[in-house]
């Protein structure tokens, strides 16, 4: 890909490669090299994007969310060295490395992910997306298995689970069709109409379904 400083490169893991005309003069080849995540790093950086389906979303996207990279500073990761940290570089002119030019490529790279280019950081860092969505799925089914092992506790212990307050329960539907309306679909929602109207129109039935349920009860009695 080319951005409009004329520099064009090539991302693999560990890897970048551009080409780089500065101000449209003779093109430099420069080469750097940036250490991979090694496997608990990726770990990490897969829990933390697993963490809240809206991350996958605007990852996807080619951004990364704020409170994203918050998540992955409290688990220490780090999603790009600071140029002095590169592990090697090389440029086709004779200047000593690390020269101006690789200098500058590592600048407009970081602009580049800025900009929707956010997954070729995690590709440089070893997570290309064939390997990051399939770690980010099983540690979301390890959170979920957690969960589900935890509310089993507490379900044996409580004798009569099953409750049911029309009022509360609204509220969080509302809730969560509020965070859809703001946040998009989740990425696996592939249908014409929006998640959260399905969601409204099922709430809405679910709801008149439970009142008659509960006003048929009460002539009964
Ligand atoms: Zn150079």
């Amino acid at each position: 890909m080319t951005n409009d400083q004329g520099i064009e490169w090539k991302i693999i893991p560990g890897k970048l490669q551009a080409r780089f005309s500065p101000n449209g003069g003779k093109p430099f080849r420069v080469s750097l090299q940036v250490r991979e995540w090694d496997t608990a790093s990726k770990q990490e950086a897969a829990g933390a994007a697993a963490e809240a389906l809206r991350y996958e979303a605007e990852l996807r996207s080619g951004m990364l969310p704020e409170e994203l990279k918050e998540r992955m500073d409290a688990r220490g990761i780090i999603l790009l060295p600071p140029f002095q940290e590169l592990a090697a570089s090389s440029c086709t002119c004779n200047f000593t490395q690390p020269c101006s030019h690789a200098r500058s490529v590592w600048t407009h790279f970081y602009e580049y992910i800025s900009h929707r280019g956010i997954l070729d950081a995690y590709r440089l860092r070893g997570l290309p997306e064939e390997e990051l969505w399939p770690l980010v799925r099983a540690k979301r089914a390890e959170a979920a298995a957690a969960v589900n092992a935890g509310a089993g506790r507490s379900s044996t212990a409580s004798p009569n689970p099953v409750s049911y307050e029309p009022a509360a329960d609204m509220e969080e539907a509302k809730e969560v069709t509020s965070m859809l309306k703001e946040y998009g679909d989740p990425p696996f929602w592939n249908r014409p109409q929006a998640l959260y109207e399905v969601l409204d129109l099922v709430y809405e039935s679910a709801a008149e379904a439970a009142a008659q349920t509960l006003s048929e009860k009460g002539g009964r009695s």
